[in-house]
């Protein structure tokens, strides 16, 4: 059937973009600041998940090319790693201005791409913009320790970048994973290369574009495109010293452990299964619209989306009102006025939410709201699920596995200390969060659940860039997390320098053979 109407401008307007199509025409990789079409002879589509149009193919970026960008990022590293500080800061300052100018034009590749609402995407550019913002305050954020230890004796420690590195990132948000590391890594004065997610590799295209705009000399951000081939090569290349990957286990956990015993820095963030806790004594509205949102909002393909709620004792009694909140709900393409969910990413992965759904009748659960077989008129090829409410014990498929769609599963609890203890025996640790009007209770919640972003009155508790993200268990690997302080971190290494510079009529003629102290 083609692009809808409000889509098909859209990909005009996309298409405009040096990097990137929207039109069926070819993705570019861009190296030593060119946008490059690439020789490949393997190319993987892109379909637009409303309508399954060809948007773009992205190429298996051939060798000899990837040779080329970690070149490029291996010599632009001389100089901008010494490049000042300030220099570094002011190309943050230009590329939060034109990250702001040009929000909705990313939001426009991210609806085509990733199917995400138009409102949602603003807020997918939004959160990367964030990291950017943080990334100005370098000059604070970079500065060293210094200490006079003994008499003419000082030291000082300073942060230093690593070299190459490489980010390595997901579908579900195109733009601000890829500014988590486009920003941090090169602030710090590293260079990088991104592999985007080859299902929607749009948005990392249009901020390449402004990242050469704001000032980032050709090479310290470079882009090439594909799926494992291309990331085994960003594992092995030795010119490569540290990875960002975000997304699922079993890439997080390959990557993770074919490139640290490389002796590569690796931070990894993972899968997840979110869970909620609503007491009685929680505010009705305040919980119901929260839980709905996070459920349901960006079609449940979010890392920090809401995938399970416990229901305390008579706080039961809201679900029926939870179940009429999320039939209101617009199901549609994400360009449509008024839609709160698109579609999921692909046939395969509403194929996967379909069939945990019905493994939940198999199983013995009850299926509360059922989005299978949800149909949009004007929309009859898109991947729609709609929001569905499943009933569960945590023996069950649906409950034990990452669906990543629009399905939230209640399990049951008889009170707080049951409840924590369902989220603690669960593998994963992103989030978890807690519904109530009690302080006694919120505390108690934060200390005793074991995830590493908790939630008090607040269903999806990302933590913003001042602060890090702070997932733990199975939904991280490494040990130093993204952004904040700890992405400074992550991107440098400490140097320690002592010295010593005494009056020249001080110094005896004796050497010293014990250890000083
Ligand atoms: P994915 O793991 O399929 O893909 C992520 C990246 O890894 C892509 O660039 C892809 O090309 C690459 N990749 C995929 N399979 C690979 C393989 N076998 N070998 C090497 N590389 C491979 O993830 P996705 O479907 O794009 O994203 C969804 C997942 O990401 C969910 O599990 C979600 O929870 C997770 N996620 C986690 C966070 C977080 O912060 N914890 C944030 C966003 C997404």
């Amino acid at each position: 059937g083609g692009l809808s109407p409000l889509a098909a401008k859209a990909a005009q307007e996309v298409s405009k973009w040096r990097g990137t199509s929207a039109l069926g025409e070819s993705t570019k990789n861009y190296i030593g600041g060119e946008f490059r079409e690439s020789k490949a002879d393997k190319w993987l589509e892109v379909r637009d998940p409303s309508t399954q149009t060809v948007l773009t193919h992205v190429p298996e970026t051939t060798a000899a090319e990837f040779d080329q960008a970690v070149d490029a990022a291996q010599q632009a590293f001389q100089t901008w790693s010494k490049t000042s500080v300030m220099r570094r800061q002011r190309v943050m300052f230009e590329l939060q201005h034109l990250i702001r100018q040009n929000a909705p034009e990313i939001a426009n590749s991210i609806v085509l791409e990733q199917g995400k609402t138009f409102a949602d995407a603003l807020g997918d550019v939004g959160r990367g913009l964030q990291v950017v913002e943080s990334a100005t305050a370098i000059t604070n954020t970079l500065l060293g320790d210094k200490l006079e230890v003994s008499a003419d004796m000082d030291t000082f420690s300073r942060r230093l970048p690593l070299g190459v590195t490489a980010a390595i990132t997901p579908f579900n948000f195109p733009a601000m994973i890829v500014l988590w590391s486009a920003a941090l890594a090169t602030v710090t004065g590293n260079t990088l290369i991104v592999k985007p997610s080859e299902r929607d590799p749009g948005a990392t295209m249009i901020i390449a574009e402004l990242c050469e705009k704001a000032g980032l000399p050709a090479g310290v951000i470079n882009v090439v495109h594909g799926s494992a081939p291309t990331v085994n090569r960003i594992c092995d290349d030795p010119a490569i010293k540290a990875i960002s990957f975000v997304g699922g286990d079993k890439a997080g956990e390959h990557i993770y452990n074919r490139a640290t015993p490389l002796g590569k820095r690796v931070q990894a963030n993972l899968g997840a299964k979110n869970h909620c806790v609503i007491m009685p004594d929680a505010n009705k509205n305040l919980t119901l619209n929260a839980v709905a949102g996070a459920a349901f909002g960006a079609a449940g393909q979010r890392c920090m989306a809401l995938s399970v709620a416990i229901f305390v004792g008579p706080a039961r009694q809201w679900i029926p009102e939870l179940i009429e909140r999320a039939k209101g709900l617009k199901v549609s393409g994400g360009f449509e006025e008024g839609t709160d969910l698109g579609p999921v990413i692909s046939p395969e992965a509403k194929a996967r939410v379909e069939h945990y759904i019905a493994s939940v009748d198999k199983e013995g659960g009850k299926i509360l709201l059922d989005g299978r077989n949800h149909t949009v008129p004007e929309y009859p090829n898109g991947n729609f699920v709609g929001p569905t409410i499943v009933e569960c014990t945590t023996d069950m498929s649906a409950y034990k596995n990452e669906i990543f769609g629009p399905v939230l599963t209640i399990v049951e609890a008889e009170n707080l200390d049951d409840a924590i203890a369902i989220i603690n025996e669960n593998k994963y640790g992103n989030g978890a969060s807690v519904f109530t009007n009690s302080g006694s209770t919120a505390r108690k919640f934060e200390l005793e659940a074991e995830p590493g972003q908790i939630g008090v009155n607040v269903a999806v508790p990302v933590p913003l860039p001042m602060f890090n993200w702070s997932g733990n268990k199975g939904s991280f690997k490494g040990d130093i997390p993204f952004y904040g302080k700890s992405g400074i971190d992550f991107y440098t290494y400490r140097k320690t320098t002592t010295s010593l510079w005494p009056a020249a009529d001080a110094v005896g003629n004796r050497a010293t053979v014990t250890m000083p102290q």
